[in-house]
Formats: C-alpha cells, sequence, structure tokens
C-alpha cells in the first residue's frame, strides 16, 4: 500500500466530544471516522485491525468445531414475546421500529432468541446435536452512555456463538473447550496475561456466568482477583456466598479496573423451553435443548488494544492485529538513487508476502513522516535515505534504539 494513495490522513484535531483515548488515537491515525456518539465507520486500516481480529477469533472457534453463519440485524417482535425479552423495562436497550406494512421489529442487540427459533428447523432429532455456531455481527444497543470510545458504541461488532446440546454434560465440553479457545484467542492478541476468567451473575439457569475481563484503566468494570490462585470475581457477584463457595476471603483480593472482552454464559433449556426448541430421543421422548451463548466484543477489543498498546506518540499494534507489519519510510525522494532502492524495497516486501505501507509522500519533512509512522503504530519501522546508503534503517516500534542493515538481514530480524 502506498501512502500518497491513502485518502485517509493523519491529523492533530479530534471532535471536541470525544473524551477516550482510544477513539482520538484512532481518529488522529485515520483508522475510523465518528458518525455521533458511540457510533463509528471503520476506515481502511481500521479495517485491517478488524479484519485480523476476526481472523484470530475465527480460527479458535473452527477449531473448537463451530460453524460461520451470518443472521439478520431485523428481529421479530413475537419471537422475543415468547421470552417475554420485548419488554423495555426489562431489555433496555432495544432499538425498535414500526413496518410500513403493519407490525413492529427490534434491531438485533442479541441474537439468542432468533437463533433458537432458527434452529427448529435444523434440530429434531438426538442425531442432529450438538451444533455450534458462530458470527461476526453489528449488534445495535441504546447505550445510555457512550464515553468509551470504540469500547461501548450503540453499534459495535459481536462475536457471538451459540451452543445446541443434548444435555448438562455435553454442554458442559463445549463449554470448557470455549473457555480454552477463548484463552488462546486473548493470549494471541498480546493481552492473554492481564485477562481474566471472571465470576460473574448467571442467568436462570446457572448462578455464574463466566466474564473475560482485562485489566485497563479505560474499562468500566472492577473485578477481585487473586493472582496466585488465578481466581477473579466481578463486584456483582462478590458477596460471602461466593467467597466461601471459592474458598477465599475478601483480603485475599485486588481490586483492579478491567473492561469485559467476552461474556459466556450457560441457559440450560429454559431458553429452549420458552422457544419450544426440543428434539426426541433415542426413545422417541422430547427433551428441550440445552443452549449456551458465548460472545467477544471485536470492536471493543480493538479499543482495549489501543489503550493498552499505546504511548504519548501514538498506537504501538501487537504484531498479531497490526494492519501492516512493516511501514517503509522513504526520505529524500527527490534523490534519484534513494527512490530507486524504496521501490526496489517495497517490491521485495510485497513479493515476500510481507504487508508492508510505503510512505512514499513527496514533500512531506522527515520530523512529519516520523510521527505520522510513530502515531500509525507498525510493528516495525523501515528507514531508507540519503544516509544510510542503500542499507535500511531498522526500527521496532516498541524500541527506540535502530541499526542499519541490509535488505536481506533487515527481512531476517523481522522473521
Ligand atoms: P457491558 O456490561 O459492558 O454493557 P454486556 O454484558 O451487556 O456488556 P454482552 O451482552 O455480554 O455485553 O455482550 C458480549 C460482549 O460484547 C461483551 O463481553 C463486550 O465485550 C461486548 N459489548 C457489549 N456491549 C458493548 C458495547 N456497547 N460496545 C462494544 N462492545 C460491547
Ligand atoms: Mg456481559
Amino acid at each position: 500500500m502506498k501512502q500518497s494513495k491513502l485518502f485517509t490522513k493523519t491529523r492533530r484535531e479530534v471532535p471536541a466530544d470525544e473524551v477516550a483515548k482510544n477513539a482520538q488515537l484512532l481518529i488522529r491515525a485515520g483508522y475510523i471516522h465518528k458518525e455521533m456518539a458511540g457510533v463509528y465507520s471503520y476506515l481502511p486500516f481500521g479495517l485491517r485491525v478488524i479484519e485480523n481480529i476476526k481472523q484470530i477469533v475465527r480460527e479458535e472457534m473452527q477449531f473448537i468445531g463451530a460453524e460461520e453463519i451470518l443472521m439478520s440485524s431485523m428481529q421479530r417482535k413475537e419471537l422475543w414475546e415468547q421470552t417475554n425479552r420485548w419488554n423495555d423495562k426489562i431489555v433496555d436497550v432495544w432499538f425498535k421500529s414500526k413496518l410500513h406494512a403493519g407490525g413492529e421489529v427490534g434491531f438485533g442487540w442479541s441474537h439468542e432468541e432468533p437463533i433458537g427459533e432458527m434452529m427448529k428447523n435444523y434440530i429434531s432429532s438426538y442425531r442432529d446435536l450438538p451444533v455450534f455456531v458462530y458470527q461476526f455481527q453489528n449488534k445495535l444497543r441504546n447505550e445510555l452512555r457512550a464515553k468509551s470510545g470504540i469500547m461501548r458504541g450503540r453499534e459495535f461488532l459481536m462475536k457471538d456463538m451459540y451452543s445446541f446440546a443434548l444435555g448438562e454434560e455435553d454442554h458442559e465440553k463445549f463449554y470448557q473447550s470455549s473457555i480454552e479457545a477463548y484463552h488462546r484467542v486473548y493470549n494471541r492478541l498480546g493481552i492473554g496475561n492481564d485477562t481474566f476468567v471472571t465470576f460473574a451473575s448467571g442467568g436462570a439457569f446457572t448462578k455464574f456466568s463466566h466474564e473475560f475481563q482485562t485489566i485497563t484503566e479505560a474499562g468500566e468494570d472492577f473485578i477481585y482477583i487473586n493472582r496466585e490462585k488465578n481466581i477473579a470475581i466481578n463486584e456483582e457477584v462478590l458477596n460471602d456466598d461466593t467467597l466461601k463457595e471459592l474458598d477465599i476471603t475478601h483480603d485475599d483480593l485486588e481490586k483492579v479496573k478491567t473492561a469485559e472482552v467476552g461474556n459466556i454464559f450457560n441457559f440450560g433449556t429454559q431458553k429452549a423451553e420458552d422457544l419450544g426448541l426440543f428434539y426426541t430421543n433415542s426413545e422417541e421422548k422430547k427433551i428441550p435443548v440445552w443452549m449456551g451463548s458465548y460472545g467477544i466484543g471485536i470492536s471493543r477489543v480493538m479499543g482495549v488494544l489501543v489503550e493498552k498498546f499505546s504511548d504519548e506518540k501514538g498506537i504501538v499494534w501487537p504484531e498479531s492485529v497490526a494492519p501492516f507489519q512493516v511501514h517503509l519510510v522513504a526520505l529524500d525522494l527527490d534523490n534519484e538513487e534513494v527512490r530507486k532502492q524504496a521501490e526496489q524495497v517495497y517490491q521485495v516486501l510485497e513479493q515476500k508476502g510481507i504487508e508492508v505501507l510505503y510512505d512514499d509522500r513527496e514533500g512531506v519533512r522527515a520530523g512529519e513522516k516520523f510521527a505520522d509512522s510513530d502515531l500509525l503504530g507498525m510493528p516495525w519501522r523501515f528507514v531508507v535515505s540519503k544516509r544510510t546508503a542503500g542499507n535500511i534503517e531498522v526500527k521496532k516500534r516498541t524500541e527506540s534504539a535502530s541499526q542499519v542493515v541490509s535488505l536481506e538481514k533487515a527481512i531476517e530480524i523481522i522473521n
């Protein structure tokens, strides 16, 4: 990608009402565009980050046997009435609208009811189970406050997965494998060490659900952790009962500020009973399907990464999600030799399948190019200039020291 061809530009100013660091940096770097409070559009680089995060999640969900689908945003009112969740007093984040043809629709803030209903078409016998499906889908929620940038959107991207099992044992197997898959996801995203499986309030069926909470000052939650025992409890369920059950005392817990990056639920058979999702077992008996639901906030995770991995100069992307691995910054482009070398380096990197952003802009000062490079935050910076004399100055975004080496050596270093 040549930077001179980009329609997005870096900038100093951010919208006056934007208070969150993640959105400020992402807007300044041209990754996202703010439509209104809590609503953001993703520009080419922002989309590349989103796609990289999605790909990591996709690989891990496929690994545990889930199949990808994409459901609609428009949902039927009648369906949510069956589970008593159409009522605005019970679900306070609904966006709803009326059809010209008559009737009401809701815009999906979750897909638990629609997917349960849909599965009635595909699940009828014990032979059809278990089923695991997931999607990446924009959720719409009428959130009261939207002050956390892309970490709390009124429209945001979620990975939601649903499991349909024969019974508790069947369910539990998948539930455990999902916890492991989530750990792998957060490890690959570089936040594994700061992300805790946290006891949180459950649903109608179980006492607890499990949240995945990542330590960050930008979070909106507080949890209580014990690092040695690897126990984490959120505020809602922190009481004598829970402490006793987990065999821990209040004094052994440390209070930390976190962002909820994932949440998994065991529904038992309640939802299937409400929706009428049953299967017949080998004795021709009708049994309600055991359901679970598993979310990851894809766009929130992107915000958390920016909050955690940035410095006073800009973003510092982990290699696993960076839009480009290498930022090739060419200076002195009016010099014929330097220009030729830069073009050649660009082509070689592309041929080797290394994702490279090439700052080929003419008439932009070196200081400005470096400032932009730091703001954009690619893991590696390659500088080509008169001074590097046919070689490349290689620098990691996380370090201040650089070294001047041959192209061959530079490629070796980043690999
Ligand atoms: P919160 O408590 O932060 O409002 P939630 O418990 O309502 O979130 P879930 O319904 O569990 O959220 O959704 C699954 C995941 O989607 C969450 O763990 C979170 O990572 C993400 N998420 C939820 N709401 C938002 C939002 N408004 N903007 C961005 N991501 C969100
Ligand atoms: Mg939650």
